[in-house]
């Protein structure tokens, strides 16, 4: 199928083999995907738009697909070096009025009509006469743009951005402007996912490699090799995730030397393995019946992924690949004294957690969330943090993945130290029946902790799963025994003004859940419940920056109807009494129902600035909890409903 729409994806004869690669046809590319609602066909599109700029660029230049494999997936580096997009609507507006001649108000009239900044941008040009046709903008050089627009800061850097946008526009033709407004909104929204992003990569080199195949390849040996070049570049991906080091090596040495040249490095953080949530202790015991496991604390705290170069150099990361070093110096700090001279260099898993120095007592994450996020220097700290090691994934020079949890184990026990109140490992027992989970979990409790982890020890289930929620590891926190199930983290995307004493704040908020094969956010409740007054103020200050115009393409309404839209940008961990099907919400709609689901009597717990709206709990988890509380009480006939 990709072989059949290079055709549509080319420029005819505008693109020659050795040129640099034109904007233009990617931005051709994103019309036809953004035309198509079929994922199979996204992904051909995709896959034909790949093969041209490897069949027009040489084995050397692997900038020109690095950069349009960065365009697609609408970033501009890795997640770890953080070089974001996402510039304000009202900067926007004044950059495309600039380079149209068109007023202020009339985009913004435009915009209310259209609610694509995008396609405003792509028709004020259009009706706009120009006497000379302008340059045709290159891949490389829209890049550097942006590239340069996300990191001018500092001293009049709006109005130095507002002038290099309005340059960019300038040169802009037919559907380019659309495009490059998205992109610098900080989303293509064209419905088209990072895995898609990837496979369509994975099938373009297979099929460079069959086209300069002197022998013909038959159908089977087409399909068996796209399969295998798919799940190579995927498994290569969750190691080291970042397409600096994979793209060269893919142009260079082709898709089946890519395993052993590109493996976990120190310095690029993974995604971590994530677990399933446990209801009851039974339901372990059924999962890992007649398997070794091993119970651990879970701790309160905040996942720290740590990597140790042979340099010297020390790097902690969240759970979302950011860069903690600068808000964790104390953990830098002091973590020469808590590793064995033997070791050179390593990658650790582990929770940071808030604790209190004269006791040695653990502290609950609210006490952590009080430490600034940015340059905190190490003698201003209040709220001092150890380590809890949980795993070891790369030690002197070795990846450590496809080992057992028992073998990682006993590495990270013989390369580290105990230092009370900076360094630990999770505590843990390898717990076998009922009563010593239980014992065990009361235990976890009284200690500070949230609950348990229960993980497989031994076998290739104890391999350590990058970016997985996987069976292997089971979540058993202590709320759940009592019936409340886990917490959800759901992304904000609207507000409801508030009443009487609340005149000057949201009142409640219309929050999301994120489904990232759809790539849509889709409604689940409105809550309003479990605000102080200076919660409501300080969600306000957050969120009125965010407010947009019009609702974006990509939120699935349903029948909600709230007085603002946001930016989905803030997520929230949040609580519920149940969950129950509604005609209003969207939210996992078809799974279990035609209706969506909702929460009944949400309530705020915490902000969740580790996660990215990507990563609000998904539609599949929200039905598999519906249906686990349907279990319980009796045949599914939700409370409530009858009468
Ligand atoms: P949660 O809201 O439960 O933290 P999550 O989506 O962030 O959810 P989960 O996979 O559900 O992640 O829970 C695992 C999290 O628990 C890890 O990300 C980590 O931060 C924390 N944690 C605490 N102790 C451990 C441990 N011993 N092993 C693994 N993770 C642990």
């Amino acid at each position: 199928a990709a072989l059949s729409r290079k055709d549509d994806v080319d420029l005819q004869g505008g693109w020659k083999v050795g040129e640099p690669v034109p904007y233009a046809a990617l931005a051709k590319t994103f019309s036809l995907i953004e035309a198509t609602t079929k994922r199979l066909e996204k992904t051909a599109i995709l896959t034909a738009f790949f093969l041209l700029v490897i069949e027009r660029s040489s084995k050397q230049d692997y900038e020109s697909l690095l950069q349009a494999v960065y365009l697609c997936i609408n970033r501009l580096s890795p997640d770890y070096i953080g070089i974001e997009l996402g510039i304000g609507e009202s900067l926007l507006v004044k950059a495309i009025g600039e380079s149209t001649g068109r007023s202020v108000a009339l985009i913004k009239t435009d915009l209310k009509k259209e609610g694509d900044l995008g396609l405003v941008a792509m028709n004020s040009k259009n009706s706009q006469k120009t006497l000379f046709k302008p340059k045709p903008l290159t891949i490389s050089f829209v890049f550097s743009r942006l590239k340069e627009i996300a990191l001018t800061s500092g001293h009049s850097s709006q109005a130095k951005k507002v002038s290099i946008i309005t340059k960019l526009l300038a040169a802009c033709r037919d559907f380019e402007a659309k495009y490059i407004v998205r992109s610098l909104e900080g989303k293509l929204r064209i419905g088209n996912a990072e895995r898609s992003v990837l496979v369509s990569l994975a099938n373009a080199m297979v099929l460079a490699e069959k086209q300069r195949a002197t022998k013909k390849w038959s159908t089977e040996k087409l399909n068996a090799r796209l399969e295998e070049g798919v799940n190579t570049l995927k498994a290569v991906y969750s190691e080291l995730p970042t397409y600096d080091k994979v793209v060269p090596v893919l142009l260079e040495f082709g898709i089946d030397e890519l395993r052993g040249k590109c493996q976990l490095t120190p310095g690029v953080p993974l995604k971590p393995m994530l677990a399933k949530p446990t209801k009851a202790i039974g339901e372990v015991l059924d999962r890992f019946e007649n398997k070794k496991f091993t119970c651990e604390y879970k701790y309160d705290g905040e996942r720290a992924q740590v990597h140790k170069l042979e340099d010297g150099t020390v790097g902690v990361f969240s759970r979302n690949s950011e860069d903690m070093s600068k808000k964790y110096p104390d953990l830098v700090e002091q973590l020469p004294r808590c590793v064995k001279d033997s070791v050179r260099s390593f990658v650790l898993d582990a929770e940071a957690v808030a604790v209190d120095r004269t006791t040695g007592k653990l502290m609950p994450f609210q006490e952590l969330s009080k430490r600034k996020r940015k340059d905190v220097k190490v003698d201003e700290i209040q709220v001092r943090v150890c380590l809890f090691g949980f795993d070891l994934l790369y030690l002197n020079g070795e990846p450590l993945l496809q080992k057992s949890l028992t073998e990682r184990r006993e590495l990270l026990r013989e390369s580290f130290i105990r230092v009370p109140g900076e360094f630990d490992f999770a505590t843990s027992s390898d717990a076998e029946s009922t009563e010593e989970i239980q014992t065990f979990l009361e235990e976890s409790v009284k200690d500070g902790c949230e609950g348990l982890m229960v993980k497989m020890l031994e076998s290739d289930a104890s391999y350590y799963e990058p970016s997985r929620r996987s069976v292997n590891w089971l979540k058993l926190k202590k709320d759940y025994l009592a019936g409340v199930g886990d917490s959800l983290d759901l992304a904000v995307v609207g507000g409801y003004y508030g009443k009487g004493k609340r005149t000057n704040v949201y009142g409640a908020f219309l929050l999301a859940c994120y489904d990232s094969e759809a790539e849509e956010f889709q409604t689940i409740c409105k809550i309003g419940t479990g605000f102080s007054e200076e919660d409501l103020q300080s969600h306000y200050n957050v969120l009125k920056p965010l407010e947009l115009t019009k609702v974006r393409g990509d939120i699935r309404i349903g029948g909600a109807k709230p007085d603002i839209w946001f930016e989905p940008k803030v997520v929230w961990e949040v609580l519920t009494a149940d969950l129950s099907l509604s005609p209003i919400y969207t939210a996992a709609q078809g799974i279990v129902d035609e209706r969506g689901i909702s929460l009944r009597f949400p309530r705020f717990i915490r902000i969740r600035d580790d996660k990215s709206p990507e990563d609000a709990t998904a539609p599949d988890q929200i039905a598999e909890m519906y249906e686990r509380q349907a279990l319980t009480q009796n045949g599914g006939k939700k409370k409530g409903k009858e009468g």
